[in-house]
């Protein structure tokens, strides 16, 4: 039976196998030596358990002195990759030294094995007797006299043992039993063949030479060691990997919630302002599309449902207009969400003119605003809204995003000025309004600083056609537009936050006005005009005490004209300020009777001791048979005990059916027109104590 030599090349088999794996693996591994090293080391062990092999079998004698040169040559292969694999198994710092200098030793033993006569290790052959085995496989084998250079070969291979025991026993200080255990096993199993080898050459016994057997456990164990490492390993990385990934899955998902969050309204969850400028500079990049519009919606009146109904009422309500908007706004369209209560709805490649698209824009955003106005019901309430919308058509030159949503607001804003709840497209004439304002509202500011606006006063006369009083009116004439209307330059003020030191500047001016005025026989009082946003400063009725204060008039010469829209915001904060000044002595005046929205609840509470009744009233009074409009007016004021001025009062003929009427004052181109100052000092000296008409 044949056992031995067929098991010696399983072996060889198993070790080359085991070195090509390992060689493979390293290649794609980022492990460093370790698996390259021991696939090296497998396949010279492998190599040399072949003619291990060769050497033992009986065909094979002729050649036994190559196969012995060969087999030592393997040795010297062996031993220096062994060190090199243990230093990258062990961990081990500093090895490269050691590493070299086995390559070089056995290095220098491989060519002296080449070159010696009968190879490294002997001196000459000699047949053993033939080795019978207890099965009966026979082995034949050499032996010979030691060659001097053996002696260096067996130093240097009990160096590398020296470097094994030491690579093992590091790895057990360091606690990597699992890798140690089999370098161990190995190390006793090398020592017991070291032994048994001894005992043969001592005793010159015949046994079979399995010197090739330790490299055979060596490379086993090791190889099962690194196989068990290497699947923990991918274990530990498949688990990383899956960690990774549904980290990378919770990332994205967080990030597209991010996205989301960022581009969309939490309340309506439509698209939001950041979302419309990207959709909108899209659309405008596109310049095969077409023509478009961008219409921006502001609903109306929803602070007045906010405050009746609270702010959870008007999130529903804010949430129902979206929802409703979704449902008519075209197809194709998008809508946004800009903030508060304003929308947008982008109409993209709508037409091929410019013209066909303002129409078609116009028509969609009359129907929204028709659906819009369609009652509502939210719990017990039936609410109507309206919008304002203003459109901007695009593309036109130099036209980006911001551009035309300015283009979009200003027609917004002309919309609202224009009584609200209307559709407006935007003109480039409202490019060179809103150019206008900007520059007057800067320009302004420095005819404040520099103080250049001036006052004029308009005189106001008794029923009996003495003067009574005088309005003043602020004037304001621009280095080069000129004179600016009131009108406009107090908008600007009140838009831009400069109206506390407009209305205070009037009120200085008046106050040292009615100073400089020559002394009045009876009261005769200037009219100043208040604000409403002057009127709720904190200090304003401390301001107007310090002004009189300062220009030591009396406060019953000084009258405030407040308008109806005063009371529209904050009606305790009015009343307080009213009540504080009429207890001062000014008085305060209604101005612009019936053309605001005051509940005459309110204005019957209040201390107002003068009602004017305005020029629009006045202008298309009819005066036979006389107004009866204006006659319940009057009256009205007369039954609060209100002194009742009428103004804009052009013909003798309004004078005389108002007066008829019972109206107390008259103010108007009839009488005069604004004057100077000094003008009217002049006037009230002529006419001291008798009629303008006289
Ligand atoms: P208002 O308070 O209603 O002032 C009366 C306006 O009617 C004045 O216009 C006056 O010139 C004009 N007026 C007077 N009589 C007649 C008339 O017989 N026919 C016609 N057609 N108009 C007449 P003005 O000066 O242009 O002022 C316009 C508005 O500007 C004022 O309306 C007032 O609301 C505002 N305003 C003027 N000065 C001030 C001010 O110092 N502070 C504030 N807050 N507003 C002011
Ligand atoms: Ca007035
Ligand atoms: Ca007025």
């Amino acid at each position: 039976m044949v056992i031995w030599l067929p098991t010696l090349w399983m072996a060889a088999g198993v070790c080359v196998f085991a070195g090509a794996h390992f060689l493979y693996v390293g290649r794609s591994r980022d492990s460093g030596w370790l698996y390259p090293a021991f696939g090296l080391l497998c396949l010279s062990v492998g190599a040399y358990i072949a003619v291990s092999a060769l050497m033992q079998t009986p065909q094979m004698q002729a050649s036994y002195a190559l196969l012995e040169r060969l087999h030592v040559g393997l040795a010297c292969v062996v031993y220096p990759v062994a060190v090199w694999f243990l230093a990258s198994y062990s961990g081990w710092q500093g090895s490269r030294p050691w590493v070299i200098a086995t390559s070089l030793v056995f290095g220098i033993l491989l060519v002296l094995n080449c070159f010696a006569p009968d190879g490294l290790l002997l001196a000459g052959f000699v047949e053993q007797p033939a080795l019978i085995l207890p099965w009966g496989e026979q082995i034949n084998q050499f032996t010979g006299p030691p060659s001097p250079l053996a002696v260096y070969f067996y130093a240097a291979t009990m160096v590398v043992f020296l470097i094994a025991f030491r690579c093992c026993w590091a790895l057990r200080r360091t606690a990597q039993r699992a890798r140690a255990k089999p370098l161990l096993i190995y190390l006793i199993v090398q020592l017991v063949a070291v032994i048994h080898a001894e005992y043969v050459t001592i005793f010159g016994k015949v046994t079979l030479d399995w010197e090739a057997i330790p490299f055979l456990v060596l490379v086993v164990l090791l190889s099962r060691t690194l196989t068990l490492e290497m699947r923990r390993y991918a274990r530990e990385l498949g688990r990383s990997v899956a960690a990774l990934r549904s980290e990378n899955t919770a990332r994205k998902e967080s990030q597209a919630l991010l996205q989301h969050l960022a581009n969309h309204d939490a309340l309506t969850g439509l698209p939001n302002w950041r979302a419309m400028r990207e959709l909108v500079d899209a659309a405008l990049a596109d310049s095969k599309s077409g023509f478009g519009a961008l219409l921006v919606m502001d609903v109306e009146r929803f602070k007045v449902i906010n405050d009746a109904l609270g702010h959870r009422m008007g999130d529903i309500l804010v949430r129902e207009i979206a929802l409703r908007l979704e449902q008519v706004c075209p197809d194709g369209s998008y809508l946004a969400r800009l903030n508060g209560v304003e929308f947008a709805v982008l109409l993209n490649g709508i037409a091929n003119d410019a013209e066909s698209a303002a129409t078609l824009a116009l028509a969609a955003a009359e129907s929204v605003r028709r659906e819009l106005t369609q009652p509502l019901k939210l719990d017990a309430h039936n609410l109507s809204t309206d919008v304002s919308t203003g459109l901007a058509i695009f593309p036109t030159a130099g036209t980006d995003c911001d551009v035309l949503l300015r283009q979009a607001y200003m027609a917004l804003n002309a919309a609202k000025a224009g009584g609200r709840r209307r559709v407006v497209a935007f003109s480039p004439e409202m490019q060179a309004e809103a150019e206008r304002s900007l520059r007057l509202e800067h320009d302004l500011r420095v005819a404040l600083e520099h103080d250049d606006l001036r006052l004029e006063l308009q005189p106001q006369v008794d029923r009996a056609g003495r003067l009574s009083g005088a309005e003043a009116l602020l004037r304001w004439t621009h280095p080069e537009f000129g004179p600016i209307g009131p009108q406009e330059f107090i908008r600007i003020a009140e838009e831009s936050g400069q109206i506390h030191r407009v209305g205070a500047c009037a009120l200085s001016l008046a106050c040292t006005a009615l100073a400089s005025l020559p002394p009045q026989t009876g009261s005769f009082r200037i009219a100043v005009n208040i604000s409403p946003s002057q009127l709720f400063l904190p200090d304003f009725v401390e301001s107007v005490r310090a002004c009189i204060d300062a220009s030591g008039i009396d406060p019953g010469q000084l009258t405030l004209e407040i308008t109806e829209s005063a009371f529209v915001h904050d009606v305790t904060d009015a009343t307080t300020k009213i009540r504080a000044l009429d207890s001062l002595g000014i008085r305060v005046a209604l101005d612009d009777f019936g053309t605001g929205y005051a509940c005459i609840a309110t204005l019957k509470s209040l201390p107002l001791r003068e009602l004017k009744i305005d020029q629009v009233f006045v202008r298309d009074m009819r005066i036979d048979p006389p107004d009866r409009f204006i006659r319940a007016m009057i009256n009205m004021a007369r039954a609060m005990d209100m002194h009742v001025v009428a103004e804009g009062v052009e013909t003798a003929a309004q004078r005389a059916a108002l007066s008829a009427m019972g109206c107390d004052a008259f103010q108007g181109y009839l009488i005069a027109r604004p004057m100077e100052v000094a003008a009217l000092g002049e006037l009230m000296r002529r006419h001291v104590g008798n009629s303008m008409f006289a």
